[in-house]
């Protein structure tokens, strides 16, 4: 027993105990080379195998097909708040967002500096997505953005938007491999790695071959998708011990029965929670609209505010904790991602009842 604690931090986030103890047991000698993966070249056959087992265990996981890349980078997913523009642009002046939280709100705010941006929707309170019919998409959009689950506010799209032949980019920063989903209806994709496949330091980019390659002039090298796909993300140093822990992931995912299995987990997971909140007559309330909670952050209030730090501290006694909501919604917030186990969710529902019971 290591005396871990159900960490329900929003990222940098739980991880597979079995993965911390793989890598673990693999720090000081990786597989017989007698260095760890840190101390290794990141030109070195054995980090050539670690980044191409990723690489066919995500082609694997989501069905990717060979029409689009995969790209390893580093800057965190506000990295790509400015390469998304800079790169799908091309000779367009426009871009569609679609804003449903912070998030996308700070990607649209970046992309201000390279083009014009047309709000496609954006509703007064950051707890539901508007009906598509009230959208406004522009018909000479380089591309539309959303974000897939907005991990602030908690509200997840619950299905793939259709932008016809406008290409679809997506945040998925904390719903990546949380489900399956077609990819191809996407041009872009991309999530930073540090809640739903290992740390801090990567950020993965699935995007469409065909619209590599049209990057503004003045783009940061490393920004610019075609040399970073033309080197197989390998141009400059790339944040090798991540993409070995995600790595270590990915087999673990396949292992645990591939992206079907985590959607009916995360399903179970989140149910758990929210049916704690609404069987609690109003005790506890989730600020969202029932038709986008996310299944991955599920922010939740207490009716009576004046309990809120008790409540954080009996969690926190019970090995319960990082369940501090954001500073601009408050009160709580669950994050369970892949590798946070139905275990705790049953713990937190069974505390929550406790609380009420005692306190109501
Ligand atoms: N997008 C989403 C949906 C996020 O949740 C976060 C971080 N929590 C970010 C972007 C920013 O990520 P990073 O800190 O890696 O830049």
């Amino acid at each position: 027993n290591y005396g871990r604690k159900f960490n329900f931090s929003p990222g940098p986030a739980i991880m597979p105990e079995s993965v911390l103890k793989k890598a673990a047991d693999e720090m000081l000698n990786y597989q017989g080379t007698g260095i760890s993966v840190m101390e290794m070249s990141h030109r070195s056959k054995e980090f050539e195998a670690i980044l191409k087992g990723a690489d066919d265990n995500l082609r694997k996981l989501l069905n990717i097909p060979d029409t689009y890349a995969i790209l390893y980078l580093q800057g965190g997913a506000h990295y790509q708040f400015s390469a998304i523009p800079l790169n799908l642009l091309g000779d367009k002046k426009k871009a569609d967002y679609i804003i449903t939280g912070s998030w996308s709100e700070r990607a649209a705010k970046e992309a201000e500096k390279y083009c014009e941006v047309n709000v496609v929707t954006k509703p007064t309170k950051f707890n539901t997505i508007p009906d598509k019919k009230e959208w406004k998409l522009s018909p000479d959009a380089a591309y539309v953005y959303m974000c897939d689950n907005e991990t602030i506010f908690g509200v997840e799209f619950p299905d793939i938007p259709d932008t016809g032949d406008i290409p679809l980019v997506a945040d998925m920063s904390s719903n990546f491999l949380s489900r399956p989903f077609d990819i191809t209806k996407f041009g872009l994709v991309y999530a930073c790695a540090q809640k739903n496949f290992g740390m801090a330091g990567l950020t993965i980019v699935v995007v469409r071959k065909d619209l590599i390659g049209n990057a503004r002039k003045d783009t940061p090298m490393l920004m610019d998708y075609k040399l970073q796909f033309d080197s197989r993300s390998l141009y400059n140093t790339p944040s090798t011990y991540c993409i070995y822990i995600a790595a270590l992931i990915f087999d673990w995912m396949v292992e645990q029965g591939g992206l079907e299995a985590f959607d009916k987990l995360n399903k179970e997971k989140s149910k758990t929670i929210y049916d704690a909140i609404e069987n609690s007559n109003g005790f506890f309330y989730s600020p969202v609209d029932a038709k986008c909670r996310s299944r991955m952050n599920i922010p939740f209030l207490a009716k009576d505010t004046s309990l809120e730090k008790l409540f954080m501290e009996e969690a926190g006694k019970l090995d319960l904790i990082g369940l501090q909501g954001h500073r601009s919604v408050g009160a709580f917030r669950a994050s369970i991602y892949n590798a946070f186990p139905l275990e705790g969710c049953k713990k937190l529902a069974t505390f929550m009842k406790d609380f009420q019971e005692k306190h109501e």
